[in-house]
């Protein structure tokens, strides 16, 4: 790659109008070219068809098109699909295409690794590299939604952003991403089919609300006692759950969307009647419901999904708290693809 040359979708529709107007042609012409790099997914200026030659090489000079590629592809015997996309710099980062009978769920990445250090999770171990531009986290989805199309007949349906990285760690290129992916100039898709996942770090989730976003928030829970959690996720210590609370109390009193915790029983850690008392008092302080994942232990098999016995005395304790309880079962751990397992093992 030239390093040089910009990358022409970091561009808004705006600045490509600018830039066509100072080069002595007409405004429009970077609507059109807009068009081509969102609409219509174009890989080179010279796919640009309606675009007279001379202006697809000035292009060519000032701009690169940084399009992702799917270097490797894997389908998982339960349909889940796994995609290892390159990047322009060669750093890979991984996606997930998650059939059901009725959705289909992207879940994507937001950084290269995570800077966070979540004692359970293979991304934590890859170290943070970088960000993910917006085109980069939007082209993640399109890819698949290709294969949804292809493989399942049907459109993508869903996206949630629970791949490798802490999303509001890159909130301001995961926002542009999800503008680009709700508007009628992109994928078109509804706000409420995104799910923001997040670790829960207070004060973004507090700028989430004030920026007024129409996605929805799930938080990766899994304890609601500060020294287990801190235990685990240690970047608790910095963000102790007296923080988050007040930062979910806030996010619902301005979006009156209802929060999900995202929610993993690990033997030994938190599978005891004192975590699930704990949980409940931790949702009763917002609407919320709780999503019980199940685990797949990563190599060192140091945490362990906890006996069905635990998961069973959850879900009842929830219940009978009139809580909202899922259990829901892991896809694609034939092909790492399940949740905590994004590392780029190839
Ligand atoms: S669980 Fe999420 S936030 Fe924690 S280290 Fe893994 S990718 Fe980062």
């Amino acid at each position: 790659m030239d390093i040089k040359k910009k990358d022409i979708r970091a561009l808004t529709k705006e600045q490509l109008r600018d830039f066509f107007e100072k080069e002595g042609d007409k405004a429009f012409r970077g609507n059109q070219v807009y068009e081509w790099l969102w609409n219509k997914g174009a890989h080179t200026f010279d796919d640009m068809t309606n675009i007279s030659k001379e202006t697809r090489q000035m292009l060519e000079d000032n701009f690169v098109i940084n399009h992702i590629k799917v270097d490797v592809m894997q389908r998982s015997s339960d349909g889940t699909v796994k995609n290892a996309v390159r990047l322009h710099d060669d750093l890979i980062v991984e996606s997930v295409l998650i059939p059901t009978k009725t959705r289909t769920t992207a879940c994507v990445s937001s950084q290269v690794g995570c800077s966070l250090d979540c004692k359970f999770c293979a991304t934590a171990r890859l170290k943070r590299m970088r960000n993910l531009n917006p085109d980069e986290i939007y082209d993640q989805v399109v890819a698949i939604d290709r294969e949804s199309r292809l493989y399942f007949d049907r459109p993508l349906s869903n996206i949630v952003f629970m791949g490798m990285g802490e999303p509001l760690m890159n909130y301001n290129n995961v926002l542009k991403a999800i503008d680009k992916i709700t508007s009628p100039e992109g994928l078109g898709m509804s706000p409420k089919r995104i799910v923001v996942s997040t670790s829960g770090v207070p004060k973004m989730i507090k700028k989430m609300a004030d920026d007024n976003v129409k996605f929805k928030l799930a938080v990766s829970l899994h304890s609601a006692i500060d020294e287990v959690r801190t235990s685990i996720m240690p970047f608790n210590a910095t963000f102790p759950l007296a923080s988050l609370r007040e930062a979910l109390v806030y996010w619902y009193e301005k979006t009156k969307n209802r929060i999900t915790y995202e929610y993993v029983v690990w033997e030994g850690i938190n599978d005891k009647r004192k975590d699930v008392d704990a949980l409940v008092q931790f949702c009763k302080f917002a609407p919320s419901k709780v999503n019980l994942i199940e685990y797949n232990p990563i190599d060192d098999g140091q945490f362990q999904q906890a006996k069905s016995e635990a998961i069973d005395m959850y879900q009842q304790v929830l219940e009978a708290n009139n809580i909202t309880v899922t259990v829901r079962r892991s896809r694609g751990k034939d092909i790492d693809a399940a949740c905590g397992q994004l590392a780029n093992k190839g």
